[in-house]
Formats: structure tokens, C-alpha cells, sequence
């Protein structure tokens, strides 16, 4: 099949005008304009998008798609009445309720242009859902709500998921990794399991790190509202103990967990010393800007994270705080952060338009080690594409400033996974 569109954003080579892209058997082939791939390939099926600019699928840093029933708590809400309703919507769950939800999910993040996400997923049927999709994606095994009582099971259950889901995430071209959810719902015990745990099997990590200043606060003093949100339900260590005088990354550190395949989610209220202590170790962190700014936890220090030049991308997180699920929304509320912080317009930001793009696309399939089958278009890759409303209005438009200001997840019209079209808006 050849995918033409009046413009093709390879992404790690220059745009093409009256570009196309052929791709067979879900592989992308090769990647030139229009009239030289159709006249190299007078029998192939075309499908030309026309007023479009076709570009790799979008790549999120931090999602669950099994929470995408619960869009009704998506609404302005202190983060730990929130905390409190997501735990209560989840208790009735049984594993088909789950199911559907993350199928949801998926459909939601398909219509939005996203190709390939981080899934976070307590109960496992995330990486069921992702592999019914043909979907790739690097899928974390959550341990949550773990102290020293409930330790064997969660050891046991965390085993058994690694083990039956490898061989469905081999067949499904899918990455396993392991989700300690936070330092405030793991015990010491539960957060140095899921390091050696990791370290064992080879996974990646991924936790919520320093989403909020009461997390700061447990882990320093042991004290504050999550701290006593937290006693009555799980015994941890550090709140026992009066806290551990360290920060958040700090603490994670002494178990180990802080590495080069680390991605912490939010990073809000990181410090200095948090950043530089990530960036030496090669971790990284998933921003989710419009998460934080539903549950009124604060704003990541973006600016900070550039000085120090710690690696960053940009996360949807899920339907239960974020809405939208529009990464090109989040693209442009990370760079509205930006200039806020640091004061300067847009134009003049550290982050152009270019490296924008390429955080939600190449740059965040670096980050889940799948570089090597998509987020930019290259023969070899994955055919994962979408096209987005472009109406070519003056040819000498930077198509990434065109991106970065105008799309949104309303002008996709089409995604394309595996070589085939699997979301059409006309439908
Ligand atoms: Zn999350």
C-alpha cells in the first residue's frame, strides 16, 4: 500500500512535500514523494490522504488504559480526595470490568494518534488489551497497596504475571516492565522486591515520583496529609520511623531503584539534587501537565530539568485525570509551562517546535527502548502512522510549528497500526 498526503514528516529526516510512504506486510518499505514511489510502484494500492500531513504515530510516557472507566473522576479534585474516589471505583471491579475498561483505553488512544504507549497495569489486562490491538507497547506490572503483611502474595502474583506474560508480549512484539507504584504505598520490603525483581528478569521501572508536596513531606518527615491518609491502611517504614530526612528520588535511591531504565511519572516537586541524582543515573521523567493541573498538585520544573539536562518526555497519564488523552495538547501546555518559567516567549523557548514533536514521537520510542520500530517514519519501522487535517496553506509553513500550534487530537483523521487503517474519523 502507498499512503501519500501533501505532506510526510519522517521525523528523522526532513519533510516531504507531496510526500508518500509504502509500506507491506505492516512494514514501512520506503519513505519519498509521491510521484517517484508511485512510478517505481505502477501496481500498488494508494490511498492518498491529500490535505494531510502523514507522520508517525504518537508515543505516550505514562498512561493506564485500565483506569478509562473512570472518566467521571476527571474533574477539578484535591489529589488525595481523588486518590480516595479511584481506590472506591476500583473495589467492585471484577477482571471483565477491567478488561473492557482497558480496551476502552485503547480505542480512546487510537482515535487520539497514539500508536504505542507505557502502560502502567495493576491487574494485567493491559497487556491483554494491547496485544488484542497489535498495539506495541512497553506494559508495567503495578504493585500497589504492598506492606510487609501482604508481601509473599504480592512476590507470588507480580512472579506469576512476568511469567505468563512473557510469552504473550513475545508473540505481540510487547516490553514488560515492573511498576513499584510509589513510595507511599510500598513498604520498604515491597519497593526493595521490585528492585531485585527487576534487576533479575532484566525489566524496566517505572513509579509516580514526587507527584505532590505531601509526598515530599512522608518521605522527609513522615508526617502531612498523604502520611495520615496513609497510616490507618498500610504500616510503611518511613512513616513509622518519622519520615527518612531524605527527598522522594533520594529515598528511592537507598533501594537501588534509582537507574537508567527508570521513568518516573510527574516529577513535580523533584529538587535540584532529585534532578541531578536522576540525570546521573540515566533515569528519566514522564511529565503529565494536564493530570497535574486537574488535581492541583503543581507544575514540573521543566526549566530545571533543561538546565541540568535530564532527559524528559511528556505522559497523557489516564481517563481517571486527563480528559483528553491529546498529547499535542499536553505538547503545548508543556511549552505554555516553559516560557512561564523561564520567562521568555515561545519563540525563543529551548524547546522549538522541532523537539516537541520529536518528544512525543522518536524521542519518547527511545525512552521504552523501541526505537528500533517506530516513532519516526523509516523504511524497517513499523507501519504506524496517522494523518492530520492540513489545509497546505503556503507551502513555506514549518509543518512542526503547524503541529505544535494548530493539531490536536480532533484533526486526526486517520490511524493507521500495523500497515492498516484501524481509526477513520469519517467513519
Ligand atoms: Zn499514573
Amino acid at each position: 500500500m502507498i499512503y501519500a498526503a501533501d505532506a510526510v514528516l519522517p521525523i528523522t529526516s526532513p519533510p516531504i512535500r507531496e510526500g508518500a510512504v509504502l509500506t507491506r506486510e505492516g512494514r514501512i518499505i520506503s519513505v519519498g514523494e509521491r510521484d517517484t514511489l508511485i512510478a517505481r510502484n505502477p501496481s500498488e494500492e494508494i490511498r492518498d490522504f491529500k490535505d494531510a500531513i502523514l507522520m508517525p504515530g504518537l508515543v505516550n510516557l505514562h498512561g493506564h488504559v485500565e483506569c478509562a472507566s473512570f472518566g467521571s473522576l476527571a474533574e477539578p479534585t484535591p489529589f488525595l480526595q481523588w486518590l480516595g474516589r479511584i481506590i472506591k471505583a476500583g473495589r467492585n471491579m471484577n477482571r471483565d470490568d477491567w478488561l473492557r475498561a482497558a480496551r476502552k483505553g485503547v480505542k480512546r488512544y487510537l482515535e487520539a494518534g497514539i500508536t504505542c504507549t507505557a502502560d502502567i497495569t495493576r491487574t494485567g489486562v493491559g497487556l491483554q488489551a494491547m496485544a488484542e490491538a497489535g498495539m506495541p507497547a512497553l506494559i508495567y506490572f503495578e504493585v500497589v497497596g504492598v506492606d510487609d503483611r501482604v508481601l509473599i502474595e504480592a512476590v507470588v502474583d507480580l512472579l506469576e504475571k512476568i511469567k505468563s506474560g512473557e510469552s504473550i508480549a513475545e508473540a505481540s512484539g510487547l516490553r514488560l516492565g515492573v511498576s513499584p507504584h510509589s513510595i507511599y504505598t510500598l513498604s520498604s520490603s515491597a519497593l526493595k522486591m521490585c528492585s531485585e525483581i527487576s534487576s533479575e528478569y532484566e525489566l524496566p521501572l517505572s513509579i509516580h515520583l514526587a507527584e505532590t508536596q505531601a509526598e515530599v513531606e512522608l518521605v522527609r518527615d513522615g508526617s502531612g496529609p498523604l502520611a495520615s491518609a496513609i497510616r490507618g491502611r498500610l504500616r510503611l517504614e518511613v512513616i513509622k520511623q518519622g519520615g527518612s530526612g531524605k527527598t522522594p528520588a533520594g529515598f528511592l535511591d537507598g533501594f537501588d531503584l534509582i537507574r537508567d531504565s527508570l521513568i518516573t511519572a510527574h516529577g513535580v516537586w523533584l529538587s535540584d539534587e532529585d534532578i541531578a541524582l536522576l540525570k546521573n543515573k540515566g533515569a528519566s521523567v514522564a511529565i503529565c501537565p494536564t493530570s497535574n493541573e486537574l488535581l492541583g498538585v503543581g507544575e514540573a520544573p521543566i526549566n530545571r530539568f533543561i538546565d541540568h539536562g535530564l532527559g524528559f518526555g511528556i505522559g497523557t497519564d489516564s481517563l481517571a485525570s486527563n480528559p483528553e488523552l491529546d498529547l499535542f495538547l499536553e505538547v503545548r501546555k508543556a511549552r505554555a509551562l516553559l516560557a512561564k518559567q523561564i520567562g521568555l516567549k515561545t519563540n525563543l523557548l529551548p524547546l522549538p517546535s522541532k523537539k516537541l514533536v520529536e518528544m512525543i514521537t522518536v524521542d519518547a520510542a527511545s525512552m521504552l527502548g523501541l526505537n528500533d520500530q517506530l516513532g519516526s517514519i523509516e523504511s524497517s519501522k513499523r507501519a504506524d502512522l496517522i494523518a492530520i487535517d492540513y489545509d497546505g496553506t503556503g507551502s513555506s509553513v514549518d509543518l512542526y510549528n503547524y503541529l505544535v500550534e494548530s493539531a490536536s487530537k480532533l484533526s486526526i483523521s486517520h490511524t493507521i497500526l500495523g500497515g492498516d487503517i484501524v481509526y477513520s474519523r469519517h467513519k
